[in-house]
């Protein structure tokens, strides 16, 4: 099978609701959909979503950056994913997320050549994944209504932000717990708010509300700190925004610096080196989130739902953008109707139906 053709269509669609993370609000989910077309008929779909608060890239980047990999990859065999990866590395060492729109189409070309859907080649079993929903930061009472309303229609992890004020958020976890009771999950993600010792502080208050974890307490780059933070914290600590592909985590996983991994497909830059974070997390014993971007549509995440239900250490999943969307850039891809359960669809690759 040869490339013949690589066409990106940016894509913004606006949010039901605007989200904010201690990092900023956002109001769009926007993504470069990536087409490949081929010498066989066969035509792969992908998305590149930039998620600038975290991976720094832009919209326009990632179609730029998509473009500048087309004239490289015309001809090759999109099935060839080890090949195709080394020649977007060659072209650029970072754009995560341009790669992972990439990525994801030759998966969805593998599937469909191979006449069954990614996540039985990915080695998986069941087609269906369990996803928290995310609350988004908000007035204590407001924040707590809508955790109740999630909890009601059937999900039970809730993930919510923190991170704009210790006092402020002992307040909105402690509604949110007060609101959902006890039978409910609460995750955490700070996004990089803290200092390390603030970090403690505020992990050693909030502890008391039966909290799973704490995600990215300090800073990215601070990596003494996050180590700190993880051994001195009374809960599990995940990495985020400090770990982007499988170098980062094996840097993070030699200095003991986390208790989980969280991993996106637009931070690593698609399955294939998501497969390799995983393999390392597993080895030296440690559980991995499959994450999304808050922009990011139904392909990105049918994408790492697939992967999610093919890896027994991926242990937990936070796909819930899909939740928020007023509408799909492509029909088909995974089920979202029904509260916390992505249904993977049984059509040979993703099963996008453009
Ligand atoms: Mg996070």
């Amino acid at each position: 099978m040869k490339i013949t053709k690589i066409t990106v269509k940016p894509v913004s669609v606006e949010l039901k609701e605007p989200f904010r993370i201690s990092l900023g609000l956002i109001t769009h989910s926007v993504s470069a959909v990536v087409a490949i077309e081929t010498d066989e008929g066969l035509t792969g779909y992908g998305e590149g979503s930039p998620g600038i608060l975290v991976t720094g890239e832009t919209l326009e980047g990632v179609a730029a950056c998509i473009a500048l990999f087309e004239k490289r990859l015309i001809g090759r065999d999109p099935l060839n994913i080890e090949e195709i990866h080394h020649i977007l590395d060659r072209v650029s060492p970072h754009a995560p997320s341009a790669k992972a729109a990439i990525d994801i189409a030759c998966y969805d070309l593998l599937g469909k050549k191979a006449g069954l859907p990614v996540y039985k080649l990915l080695g998986g079993g069941d087609n269906h994944l369990v996803t928290d929903i995310t609350v988004s930061i908000d007035e204590p009472a407001a924040m707590a209504a809508k955790a109740k309303k999630h909890a009601g229609a059937g999900f039970d992890v809730i993930k919510t932000k923190v991170g704009l004020g210790f006092a402020e958020d002992l307040e909105r976890v402690r509604a949110i717990r007060d609101a959902v009771g006890p039978g409910i999950k609460i995750r955490l993600d700070a996004n990089q708010s803290w200092s390390p010792k603030e970090a403690l502080r505020c992990i050693e208050y909030l502890s008391e509300y039966d909290i799973e974890l704490i995600e990215q307490p300090v800073a990215y780059h601070d990596i003494e700190g996050l180590a700190y933070v993880t051994k001195h914290s009374r809960l599990p600590v995940m990495s985020d925004e400090s770990a982007f592909d499988s170098r980062d985590v094996l840097r993070l996983i030699k200095v003991r610096a986390v208790d989980m991994v969280n991993i996106k497909l637009m931070k690593c830059g698609g399955i294939y080196e998501a497969l390799k974070i995983n393999s390392i997390c597993e080895a030296a014993g440690i559980e991995c989130m499959l994450g999304c971007m808050i922009e990011e549509s139904n392909i990105g995440i049918s994408a790492a739902a697939s992967l999610g239900v093919a890896r027994r250490n991926i242990t937990r999943a936070d796909l819930d953008a899909v939740f928020s969307l007023r509408e799909l850039p492509i029909p088909g891809g995974a089920d979202f109707s029904r509260a916390k359960l992505i249904t993977l669809s049984e059509a040979a690759g993703f099963g996008f139906m453009p």
